[in-house]
């Protein structure tokens, strides 16, 4: 059944729509969750994931507090580091070139932490990432890349939790039901018209919250937006992500605002089906490059591989796959770097192959100019300067010299076999482009006004992320906000004196 009325109805059920879902409840307000997708296929981008997530912690006590089963070993064997709000900060300025919105940025940082054992209590369990953030090196594990945490059971176990949540206080969550317009007037927003097997239904609401992702499903919009060839592109998550939020909030009014021509796009297998598959979840990603080389088909390389950690260049390195001829690349592998290969690698059915020497590897490598990829090894090897020790947990400075595009990092020769490599597409994960919000989540129209009763968080919000992005941001910023929305739209329904600021 489809009510007909309620205070809250929040749109998607992702992690920022259930964050929301959770936060108006805790206001007393009676409070819907609308997920398009059957239950089978609910959750979102959030349930692909790996339910990485980058939050401010000054060091261990802090994640003692949010993870109270680490255990003493873990903590002797492990160097955690700090990662305060001056680095978020930093990370956030650097990977946007300062484009990211101060006021937006401001409130996901400084409410990270708290947003994280606000989650805690609601029954999300977090662990150290050890498997891919960090390595064993001289006998002790050390954390980098600014992420450190991860949901326990990754996304799938995210969003399983916070369902569960939301069940026990009793909102309801309505399956296959597809917003498809705001009901809006003079008086802003006061619903939502759905689509439930094939009828129209409208709910009135006194505040609704857009949290339905972003635009990457839909490959006219990525065609129209991100520009050629992204419609190639495969799609790593949701199928349900067209940007149905993002028209319904600008047919009332609503501000585009952000980065309408980027998005969050990495190496993904070149054979992966063209939307998820959430047996495999994110496994067909592809990223540890930076302890190879990757060639397009010309046999050539086309980026700094060692730039920085991967979680400083993945989501942007996609864009760089797709810009080359037949929109594949090969990441190759020599027999000593293999031992640093993430999981993803092992995952069953990827697009690998393998030989002795390189000789045989490079004829082995679908669609590509095997001489001229034979040269480039040999070039790239040569060019390796051997002065400084490898090291896999830092920048290590060990470089190539000369080289029309030298990498910078972790540069060893591919000499020892046996040899592997993996083909990768870009697979996009989402898109930056959204809906202007103040730093309490309202929607601003194209005036500068404040639309009543509508509110936003997660993938549909624009001005966070430009260009690039620090990996574990997506979900810490749909949490953040996520709280926020259905904090501020909750409180609408209670009258005035018992509402809170911001
Ligand atoms: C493979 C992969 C791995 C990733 N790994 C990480 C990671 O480890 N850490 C990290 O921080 N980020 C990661 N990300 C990014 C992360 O998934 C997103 O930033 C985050 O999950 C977005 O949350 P959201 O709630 O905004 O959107 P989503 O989780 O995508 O939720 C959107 C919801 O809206 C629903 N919806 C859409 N349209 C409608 C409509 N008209 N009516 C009703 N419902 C609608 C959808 O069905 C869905 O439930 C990854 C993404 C992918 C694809």
């Amino acid at each position: 059944m489809i009510p007909q009325e309620t205070d809250v109805v929040v749109v998607g059920a992702g992690n920022a729509a259930l964050c929301a879902a959770l936060s108006a409840a805790e206001t007393g307000a009676r409070v819907l969750v609308l997920e398009r997708a059957p239950e089978p296929e609910a959750g979102g981008n959030s349930r692909f994931t790996a339910g990485a997530i980058k939050c401010v912690y000054d060091g261990v006590d802090d994640l003692r507090r949010l993870m109270p089963d680490l255990s003493e070993s873990e903590i002797a064997m492990t160097d955690f580091g700090e990662h305060p709000e001056s680095r978020f900060y930093d990370d956030m300025g650097r990977q946007t070139q300062y484009r990211a919105d101060p006021d937006l940025t401001e409130v996901l940082v400084t409410q990270s932490r708290d947003t994280m054992l606000w989650m805690r209590d609601k029954g999300v369990r977090f662990l150290p990432m050890y498997g891919r953030q960090a390595f064993k090196h001289e006998g002790r594990f050390r954390f980098w890349g600014g992420l450190t945490v991860e949901a326990h059971g990754g996304g799938p176990g995210l969003v399983a939790a916070l369902v569960k949540a939301v069940t026990a206080v009793g909102v309801p969550i309505l399956y296959d039901t597809r917003a498809t317009d705001l009901l809006a007037g003079d008086d802003g927003v006061r619903g939502v018209r759905v689509r439930h097997k094939g009828r129209t239904h409208e709910i009135r609401a006194r505040s609704v919250v857009l949290a339905s992702g972003g635009f990457e499903a839909n490959a006219e919009w990525r065609t129209k937006y991100l520009g050629p060839d992204w419609e190639l592109a495969k799609v790593r998550g949701t199928r349900f992500n067209t940007g149905d939020g993002h028209r319904m909030a600008m047919d009332i009014g609503a501000m585009p605002t952000g980065n309408w021509s980027g998005c969050h796009a990495t190496g993904w297998d070149r054979n992966a089906p063209e939307f998820g598959d959430l047996v495999v979840g994110d496994n067909f990603q592809k990223h540890s490059y930076p302890f190879g080389i990757m060639l397009n088909a010309n046999g050539e390389r086309f980026v700094d591989e060692g730039a920085d950690v991967f979680s400083y260049t993945y989501a942007k390195y996609g864009r760089e796959v797709l810009r080359q001829p037949g929109q594949f690349a090969w990441q190759i592998f020599d027999a000593k770097s293999q031992k640093f290969l993430r999981d993803e690698y092992r995952f069953r059915g990827m697009t690998r192959v393998r030989a002795d020497t390189l000789e045989d590897l490079v004829g082995k490598l679908a669609d590509v100019d095997a001489v001229r990829a034979l040269e480039t090894i040999h070039a790239f090897n040569a060019a390796v300067e051997e002065d400084r020790a490898f090291d896999p947990n830092i920048k290590d400075g060990r470089r190539t010299r000369g080289l029309a595009i030298d990498k910078t990092n972790w540069a060893q020769p591919l000499d020892e076999g046996p040899f592997e490599a993996y083909a990768v597409t870009c697979g996009i994960t989402f898109t930056f482009g959204g809906i202007r919000i103040t730093p309490s989540a309202e929607v601003v129209d194209t005036d500068g006004a404040v639309i009543d009763g509508l509110f936003a968080a997660g993938e549909i919000v624009g001005g966070l992320f430009y260009f690039n992005y620090p990996s574990g941001t997506g979900l810490m910023s749909g949490a953040v906000f996520g709280r926020v929305a259905g904090r501020q739209a909750g409180q609408r329904v209670l009258p005035t004196e018992h509402r809170q600021a911001g």
